[in-house]
């Protein structure tokens, strides 16, 4: 079965400029913006700029460099907000949802950078 991309979807929308965000950091393949709804203190979300459904597909069809520019921002930021604890931060947790059992919302590849409180067990419901 192929990936399916929905050009509408928001972050597709974002990455057009049509719709506003609050830009954290940008790269050659990847921006990171603050996410809307934050779920605790720190919530970033970091997103390849390609057309990426979700995870397994950014896995089998980006580049190796879409893929080392991504993860690289992701783990520069959790330095540069301090929840890293190479910064003396108290450590953050990533997390990356994927269709329907994943509960993924938007359906361009993203992963949350959530932290700056204690978190809690990693599923709850
Ligand atoms: P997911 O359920 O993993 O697809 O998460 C989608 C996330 O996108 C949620 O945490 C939303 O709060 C967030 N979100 C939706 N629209 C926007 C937006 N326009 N700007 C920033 N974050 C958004």
């Amino acid at each position: 079965m192929a990936y399916e991309y929905d050009r509408e979807n928001i972050f597709a929308k974002i990455l057009r400029g049509e719709i506003p965000n609050s830009t954290v950091a940008e790269s050659t393949h990847s921006l990171a913006f603050l996410d809307i709804s934050p779920a605790a203190p720190t919530h970033i979300l970091v997103i390849p700029k390609g057309a990426y459904v979700n995870f397994d597909h950014f896995g089998v069809e980006a580049t190796d460099a879409e893929i080392v520019d991504f993860n690289r921002m992701v783990a520069k930021i959790t330095r540069d907000v301090g929840v890293a604890q190479m910064e003396g931060g108290e450590g953050y947790r990533l997390i990356t949802n994927a269709g329907a059992h994943g509960v993924q919302d938007v359906p361009h590849f993203h992963v949350h950078i959530i932290g700056g409180r204690r978190l809690g067990r990693m599923i709850s419901a």
